[in-house]
């Protein structure tokens, strides 16, 4: 079984028969980012059986997975931002690369997609991506192969507590400017500031500097040092 270790370790495991992947936490200092690089490696590297695309041996040159949901983190927005639109302030550049869906008190912000359903930022000749190496966290944590309770978990808390800090930073941006938030899409929208209060990613400009540690709810924490030598 090949795994990757670091911070954090990446290891195969056999799930319903396939070969799928674990996470497990090794410093009890590692960061978003060491999540992320570590993953990044396993995408390109580690022979997990992918159900999308069977016989593939990595990702790369695959766009099978660029047509979901995508919600977007708030780093994700500062790396994409920098990537396509430098000069562009948030409610600009969500105006033109994200769907920012409101229903009621709910706030969901995703990246756009073009006509055809596929990810606003495909290249739709060579099929890939156009700000690779700025594509954000749902897309750098993605491989369509099983994998544990915990490294679904993970990925999970992250997605969503980094959407958390987006929304709260839109609110934000529209009070600052003395305008109603942008919405592409909604029912009864109320969305309050009240509701966001800040997530371990304020403040923050880059997954360097997010502690892993600071995300995870006590139990998750837990399940993912399970095994280490550092004390919890
Ligand atoms: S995770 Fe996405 S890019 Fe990778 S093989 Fe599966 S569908 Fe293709
Ligand atoms: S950002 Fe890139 S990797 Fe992610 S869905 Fe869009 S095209 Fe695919």
């Amino acid at each position: 079984m090949m795994n990757m270790e670091h911070k954090l370790a990446v290891i195969v495991r056999r799930i319903g028969g396939k070969a799928g992947y674990d996470v497990s936490v090794r410093d009890p200092e590692a960061t978003v980012e060491d999540y992320l690089a570590v993953l990044d490696r396993a995408i390109l590297e580690l022979p997990l059986d992918r159900g999308r695309a069977p016989g593939r041996g990595s990702c790369a040159g695959c766009d099978r997975c660029c047509a979901e949901r995508l919600p977007l983190t708030w780093i994700d927005c500062l790396n994409l931002k920098t990537a396509v639109a430098p000069e562009a302030g948030l409610a600009d550049f969500l105006a033109a690369y994200a769907h920012v869906l409101v229903d009621g008190p709910a706030v969901d912000i995703i990246l756009a997609a073009g006509a055809d359903g596929s990810c606003c930022l495909l290249d739709h000749q060579t099929r890939t991506c156009r700000t690779y190496h700025a594509r954000p966290l749902v897309c750098r944590t993605f491989i369509c192969c099983p994998s544990t309770t915990r490294a679904r978990r993970l990925r999970a808390v992250l997605t969503n507590r980094g959407e958390d800090e987006l929304v709260r930073q839109w609110l934000l941006d529209a009070r600052r400017s003395r305008q109603p938030p942008l919405i592409h899409e909604g029912s009864s929208p109320r969305p309050r500031l009240g509701d966001w209060p800040p997530t371990p990613f304020a403040g923050c400009s880059a997954y360097r500097e997010v502690a892993l540690r600071a995300v995870c709810p006590p139990d998750l924490w837990r399940a993912l040092t399970a095994g280490s030598t550092f004390a919890h």
